[in-house]
């Protein structure tokens, strides 16, 4: 979703190629990772519930797969490009390597409005998609995902699809599937959970308690809210949440000076993360404009929605009180923002490490799915917090020790370990 001049492909190439100078990456191998190595375009023609036939554009892109199968989500967004999604892949590489799983990235995309669809159209959507790219996709080579408003039940359809064509059982082709159906505990919680797991430990260097912390969210769908769940369990304080209202067609922010409370409002949201305006006014929530979760005088943002969010226009508007930003969004900072972050000083957990929850859990889906063994939801959460702890700990470590910007620690450990997989298998 390109918003004003922000192309999220250029910003994932200009990211990249900074690290790739700072860490002087040879030439081939730059050419390899700062491109998709696949791309599938393709249309998908629907039947719609009156008789009509309506076509949608849809996409898979592999970035890269040396360290294992391509991972990453499939976006349902009526502004869904191209471009979106190269870079979606770009960072799924990243985010797989930082939290080092054995997955490669890739991402996927249709563009188009489930919010508007039934849930027969929506299936035969799911269906299409998978029809159109069986041939491509499977455990061993390519593994989508939920992602911004595709849900466990997508993610069925489209399995089953893939094994109707294939004709066998297959459930490491898709992971984020319902519990039952091989599904894992936990998957839910992953991302947001993730979130605040990195954000924990970001709190413990700067010597801050959780419990004695503000924060404000933007979004209001999965990931945001296990991120204000959790944040909420372990006594931080959410005073501000923003979400789009998809009949009104515009963001809100939902304030309460002394903390929202999470389960009273997603009690009040629906499946796509828009809250319900009386109830939220009943529940004493001030209504805002919908920018004004960035403005609000917090110790922590914590973006979960889309893309470019945090830019040099928006950045004036964040106060001086917010000493961590946690990216639970994929890509919400423009390059050019970066800057204006460091210099606030305001301590940054970037985007492909704070949300690898989600993706760290459907690796443990897929380990599961190959056993045909299920885990309880305190083993994945144990084994999901071990890993992200890890990795923000690694990540940490070299930005103390080099003197990096969170975000360029991050990269220079990922690219590193993609840069040996391409050269080890004699790619580069
Ligand atoms: N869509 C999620 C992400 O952006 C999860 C991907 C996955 O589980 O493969 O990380």
């Amino acid at each position: 979703m390109t918003q004003g001049e922000y192309n999220p492909y250029v910003s994932a190439q200009t990211q990249f190629n900074n690290v790739a100078d700072m860490i002087n990456l040879n030439q081939s191998a730059r050419e390899l990772l700062s491109q998709p190595s696949r791309e599938i375009h393709f249309t998908i023609p629907v039947r719609m519930d009156d008789g009509e036939t309506k076509v949608f554009k849809a996409f898979r892109i592999i970035h890269n797969d040396a360290r294992g199968p391509a991972k990453g989500g499939i976006r349902f967004h009526p502004h869904e490009t191209a471009d979106t999604v190269r870079a979606l892949s770009m960072w799924m590489t990243w985010k797989c390597a930082v939290v080092d799983i054995p997955l490669g990235g890739g991402k996927g995309g249709i563009i188009c409005d489930p919010r508007n669809m039934s849930d027969g159209e929506q299936e035969r959507l799911c269906r299409g998609y998978i029809r159109a790219i069986a041939r491509n996709i499977g455990p061993v080579n390519d593994v989508p995902a939920p992602d911004v408003m595709s849900n466990a039940q997508h993610m069925l359809w489209m399995m089953d699809e893939y094994e109707v064509i294939t004709g066998g059982h297959y459930p490491g082709v898709i992971t984020g599937k319902p519990l039952g159906m091989g599904g894992s505990l936990g998957r839910t919680e992953a991302t947001g959970y993730g979130v605040i797991y990195t954000l924990n430990e970001a709190l413990k260097t700067q010597n801050m308690d959780i419990a004695a912390t503000t924060a404000s969210i933007q979004g209001f769908g999965n990931v945001a809210e296990y991120a204000a769940r959790l944040y909420s369990q372990l006594g931080g304080k959410v005073v501000a949440l923003s979400t789009w209202d998809n009949q009104d067609k515009k963001a809100y922010t939902f304030y309460k000076n002394n903390g929202l409370d999470i389960e009273k409002m997603a009690q009040i949201k629906d499946k796509f993360g828009t809250i319900d305006k009386q109830k939220a006014a009943a529940l004493g929530c001030e209504i805002l404009d919908g920018d004004k979760w960035i403005s609000q005088e917090v110790d922590i943002l914590i973006p979960c929605a889309l893309e470019n969010q945090l830019t040099p226009e928006t950045i004036v508007n964040v106060s001086d009180s917010v000493k961590i930003i946690c990216e639970g969004a994929n890509g919400p900072t423009t390059p050019d923002c970066d800057a204006f972050i460091k210099d606030k000083g305001i301590y940054l957990v970037p985007d492909f490490l704070c949300n690898a929850g989600g993706v760290t859990c459907s690796y443990f889906e897929q380990v599961q799915c190959n056993m045909n063994y299920f885990w309880t939801k305190e083993d994945v959460l144990e084994k999901l917090n071990i890993k992200m702890t890890q990795a923000f700990a690694a990540v940490h470590e070299i930005a103390v020790e080099k003197g990096l910007y969170m975000r360029d620690a991050a990269y220079v450990i990922a690219i590193n370990r993609v840069a040996q997989a391409v050269k080890q298998r004699g790619w580069v």
